[in-house]
């Protein structure tokens, strides 16, 4: 092997509007190039409190134990329910899409015995259905369901989720990954028990965090555990000594200092913008997407009520070559959507709105790709109405 084999890294600039990573900002970018300082350092340690408070800021809770696991969204998942589920628990888990059929096999490998309640992909979870389920299963000991479904677009109502899942004396476990900064979540007022989220979806930071926060009551279930969690790193008992210590934080694990710098960084930013602003922003810039896509004749997939805007699933015209468009946009306008998952695969596509993405440049910037990308596919694709009826809703 030469030398030249060998040469730094350089990524394209892309427009990342798929399900996941989204844009980051340059300042969240700019903050995770700062130096690298000692994870047990003073000055790190305030770090980790004000990335504390801004994570209650954005979660909307005055949980003491809230905090970024390090590592990304699917271990804040495993995170929530093996600290829960003790062997043998039955645990009630909502099925509409990819990530609760993950929920479910996470409860397997915990040993314990999962009931699904399954909906149709698109749909968001069934109320009713989960209420029959707590009623049949008394013994149930956790809820656990996705509040924002990226796999298919659909929102759920997780408020009355909880309430049921309170009704039934269990606890509730919330996939709170693509929700949060993007649609109400309300940790406290809803009574929600784990919830996790991950970095780069609509807070646009970089990959490869889980924000993490729990009930007192969620923290009395893991205190009261007879048996020891089966996974080292994720034992809250344990990281607690570090992320929850105050001055006297433990070794634990080093946590990823530059990581934490681009979070901070991203929550500010949300905290400057103000939390209900950036959900006004996902719907506003949801709304003139949605009216773009339906200018150049596509259809969105799932009833309106329950669609996210920060992630707008819409069907391919007949005979489009999936993977050929895709990688005409990525080449051609350095564009990125997402494919369809399982069975929606090559029959839709993700588009992703999600945090500094979710802007009115990027809505007319992927309508006019599109516009030229679907020329001869679409029904009004190559006329520019695309654009037209986004900017029109922009009023
Ligand atoms: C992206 C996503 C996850 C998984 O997060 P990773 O960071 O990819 O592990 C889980 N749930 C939902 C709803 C997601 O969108």
């Amino acid at each position: 092997m030469s030398d030249q084999d060998h040469r730094s890294f350089a990524p394209p600039l892309r427009m990342l509007m798929g399900p996941g990573p989204s844009d980051v900002h340059p300042r969240v970018l700019a903050a995770m190039a700062r130096p690298t300082i000692g994870h047990l350092d003073p000055e790190f340690v305030s770090l980790m409190d004000e990335v504390k408070r801004l994570l209650q800021y954005a979660m909307r809770t005055d949980n003491d134990l809230t905090f970024p696991i390090s590592a990304p969204g699917s271990a804040g998942m495993e995170a929530c329910l093996v600290n829960l589920i003790e062997p043998g628990d039955e645990v009630v888990v909502c099925r509409n899409g990819v990530f609760g059929g993950r929920m479910h096999s996470i409860v397997e490998r915990a040993g314990g015995r999962p009931v699904a309640v399954d909906d149709a992909w698109g749909d968001p979870v069934d109320v009713d259905k989960v209420e029959a389920a707590l009623k049949a299963h008394g013994d149930a000991k956790i809820l656990a369901f996705v509040h924002a479904e990226t796999s298919t677009g659909a929102l759920s109502d997780a408020a009355r989720l909880a309430e049921l899942a309170r009704a039934h004396d269990c606890l509730t476990v919330v996939d709170a990954v693509t929700s949060l900064g993007g649609v109400p979540l309300e940790v406290d007022a809803w009574g929600l028990d784990a919830v996790y989220s991950g970095s780069q979806k609509c807070l646009s930071c970089a990959p490869g965090l889980s924000p993490v926060s729990f009930s007192q009551r969620a923290v009395d279930r893991i205190r009261a555990r007879a048996t020891p969690v089966q996974s080292w790193f994720l034992d809250l008992s344990l990281v607690m000594g570090y992320w929850g210590g105050g001055a006297k934080r433990a070794y634990h694990h080093t946590a990823p200092v530059n990581a934490i710098y681009g979070l901070h960084e991203a929550l500010l930013m949300i905290h400057e913008e103000g939390l209900e602003r950036s959900w006004a922003r996902h719907r506003l810039h949801h709304e003139a997407l949605v009216a773009g896509l339906e200018g150049l004749g596509l259809r969105l997939r799932g009833d309106a009520a329950h669609r996210l805007p920060q992630l707008n699933v819409v069907e391919l015209p007949a005979g489009l070559d999936d993977g050929a468009a895709r990688r005409q946009l990525l080449d051609d306008y350095g564009l990125e959507v997402g494919g369809g998952l399982g069975d929606l695969a090559g029959k839709v596509w993700r588009i992703g709105l999600m945090g500094t993405a979710c802007s009115r440049r990027n809505v007319l910037g992927c309508l006019a790709a599109l516009d030229d990308v679907l020329r001869g596919a679409a029904p009004a694709a190559g006329k520019g109405l695309g654009v037209a009826a986004a900017l029109a809703a922009y009023g």
